[in-house]
């Protein structure tokens, strides 16, 4: 049970939910935006997120798109992880879906949410960053379409009053060969140890990371030293490892020393399974 009233609103344009925020705001309700309403549940029962007005995106056309548009793909923020999964539009994504909680709650875990979620997890921004995916923000100055990698910075940057609106990935992107490795401690779903996402683009390979530091990240200098092919395979593995750009995380999931044991097997892995793409190509 949540333990406090909140309004709910469900705005049928972009420009409606906007112009509701700001007078909510302007009451001093606190307003959040509300896409599956997981989190929002959950964080509310436990008076993590305090709330007198949540402003539901999922009414909004433009929040519900899945199409593909001039050699684009067009994914709403308030889609369901399933919607997007079942389209098999995006393999690399729905990969990442399918090791997201369980099938029940990826009927209600929307893309938008899951991007902007409180928890330090926010998976599917994974493989959105590797295939240097657009977003779409709305705010009071209207809509922009920006570079992820550009606007994501531990959280997506969002100024007071932002919505997510959609994630546009160029479908020759969605093409590339990828990998996604969820180490888990235990049982088959659940939050990551670590999580690994890896594409392969012009014989580099890209990789980015969740479970690893306290949020997702797409690190270039950690890139180029996997691709560092001066080296031995081991060396530049080392290489990369030296190149976190944070603590790793020490939790009751696992110590910081099992995680970087459990990355290092891990980018063994995607280093041989890319090469042996390769090697098959070439023969
Ligand atoms: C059993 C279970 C297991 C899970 N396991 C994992 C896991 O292993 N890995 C993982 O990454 N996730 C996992 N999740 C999902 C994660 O915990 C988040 O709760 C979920 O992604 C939130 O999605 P939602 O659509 O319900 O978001 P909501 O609850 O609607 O919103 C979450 C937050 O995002 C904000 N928000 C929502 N939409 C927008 C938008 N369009 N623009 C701006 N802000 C917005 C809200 O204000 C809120 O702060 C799991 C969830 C469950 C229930």
């Amino acid at each position: 049970m949540i333990s406090y009233d909140f309004d709910y609103y469900q705005p049928a344009t972009i420009e409606e939910a906007i112009e509701l925020f700001h007078s909510l705001d302007a009451q001093g309700k606190n307003p959040i935006y509300f896409s599956g309403g997981t989190e929002v549940i959950t964080l509310g029962r436990l008076n993590r997120i305090l709330t007198d007005a949540v402003i539901d995106i999922k009414a909004i056309p433009e929040c519900t798109v899945l199409k593909k548009e001039q050699k684009r793909l067009i994914l709403g923020a308030g889609l369901s992880l399933t919607r997007i999964r079942e389209s098999q539009l995006f393999p690399f994504l729905s990969k990442t879906i399918a090791e997201i909680a369980d099938n029940t709650a990826r009927n209600k875990i929307t893309l938008g949410g899951n991007i902007c979620a409180n928890i330090i997890y926010r998976e599917t921004v994974l493989p959105l960053l590797l295939t240097d995916s657009q977003v779409v923000i709305a705010g009071q100055t209207g809509i922009k379409e920006r570079p992820l990698t550009k606007l994501f910075d531990k959280t997506l940057q969002l100024e007071k009053g932002e919505f997510l609106v959609q994630i546009i990935t160029k479908q020759s992107k969605t093409k590339l060969p990828f990998l996604s490795v969820k180490k888990r401690r235990q049982w088959d779903n659940g939050y990551p140890l670590v999580t690994t996402a890896a594409l392969k683009k012009n014989g580099r390979i890209k990789v980015a990371f969740s479970g690893l530091c306290a949020f997702p990240f797409y690190n270039p200098q950690m890139e180029e030293s996997l691709n560092d092919f001066q080296l031995s395979k081991e060396e530049r593995i080392e290489q990369t490892l030296r190149l976190i750009p944070s603590p790793v995380l020490d939790d009751v999931h696992g110590s910081a020393e099992y995680r970087l044991f459990v990355l290092k097997n891990t980018l063994s892995d995607v280093l041989d399974v890319f090469k042996g793409v390769d090697d098959l190509k070439k023969s």
